[in-house]
């Protein structure tokens, strides 16, 4: 699954003079898409078209339009160019602990919003499909836990100043998702790791109730398959849905042989270091971007079997832009009658990116 370019660049320098070069960033680019040089038109898929090589676009004789590398992919319609576009692609891909809004503008000199923008492109790519089940009866046994994030407890208080965060303020400015008008509430996420396969998934859920978690396991375990937790209640019915369930009482042990979920909680503390520490405040509406974030970075990390490199995590994400839009409208909420009203005609909404 994982490709091999020859030329992507191994360092975040090397990304930077590669793709200032506005021939190379656009030949590199070509080369993820379509590899070979098999150029589709990515409205009807046929390859009848003509290069206008001045301007670095297609046109397809079949839709009678052009095309660009960045139609049909988290670019599409963007103004920025593609040395910026992989340069932040290059950073997402490999700070371990993510890039904030505010200092992605500062290194692309481009403005925070258009940043904040570009992250949330870049997110949706990191995105995955889910269509491969864990564990079942010959793979591996898979950790479940679930967490809450967000929040910050000094936060709670009525008179303790919020954190003026530009990820925050964002948000904020927005009015999404704030539940209480403080947008710090803790939300849960509900988390799975396939020991054997060495990958985690995870998404944001409503509640921790049973019927929720049943749901998340059910879609993501095979049947028969193996499930450590703690003896958190909502697991119990495991054994009547054919999983083979084991749980610690962490009120007495957090290990009993193989049976533990550390491996899930090493992608906890991972997640909340990059969320405190990176993006502080994130809005409920928004975590779920932040989850999918850490996910990809931590199933293509550096493994004993799977050597990956920054180069390899870069050059993979490049070839998972495609196919996958985020719009304005659906990132902020715009569109959606009551939230629109409450910001129509003013602030960083009505700015063209
Ligand atoms: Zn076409």
């Amino acid at each position: 699954m994982y490709y091999f370019y020859m030329d992507a660049p191994e360092t975040l320098l090397q990304a930077i003079t590669m793709f200032s070069d506005p021939q190379r960033a656009f030949e590199a680019a070509v080369e993820f898409r379509w590899p070979g040089g098999n150029v589709t038109c990515p409205r009807c898929n046929q390859a009848k078209h003509s290069f206008v090589k001045t301007r670095r676009l297609w046109f397809c004789y079949v839709c009678k339009k052009q095309f660009t590398v960045k139609v049909g992919t988290v670019m599409e319609d963007s103004p920025i160019g593609l040395d910026k576009w992989m340069t932040a692609i290059w950073m997402l891909a490999n700070c371990k602990n993510g890039i904030s809004s505010y200092e992605l503008g500062k290194v692309l000199g481009v403005r925070q919003n258009s940043a904040w923008f570009m992250l949330h492109r870049i997110r949706k790519a990191m995105q995955e499909s889910g269509d491969i089940k864990f564990g079942g009866p010959e793979g591996g046994p898979v950790e479940v836990d679930e967490t809450y994030v967000g929040g910050d407890a000094k936060n709670k208080h009525k008179k303790a100043p919020l954190k003026a965060t530009p990820d925050y303020w964002f948000a904020r400015e927005r009015k999404i998702g704030l539940k209480t008008g403080r947008g710090t509430d803790k939300v849960p996420v509900f988390g799975m790791l396939d020991r054997e396969a060495r990958r985690v998934r995870a998404k944001v859920v409503p509640n921790v109730k049973r019927e929720v978690l049943m749901d998340a396991i059910l879609n993501t375990v095979q049947p028969k398959g193996t499930i450590y937790s703690d003896s958190f209640p909502a697991y119990a019915s495991l054994p009547e849905k054919e999983f083979v369930h084991e749980a610690v009482n962490h009120l007495k042990e957090y290990v009993r042989g193989e049976i533990h979920t550390n491996g899930i909680d090493n992608f906890w503390s991972l997640l909340k270091r990059t969320l405190k520490g990176t993006y502080v405040s994130v809005e409920p509406f928004h975590l779920g971007a932040y989850v999918d974030e850490q996910v990809f970075r931590f199933n293509n990390r550096a493994t004993k079997d799977n050597k990956l490199n920054d180069k390899d995590r870069f050059a993979f994400l490049m070839t998972q832009v495609e196919g996958k839009r985020l719009t304005y409208a659906e990132l902020t909420g715009k569109g959606t009658d009551s939230l629109h009203q409450q910001t129509a005609g003013t602030g960083p909404e009505d700015e063209i990116f």
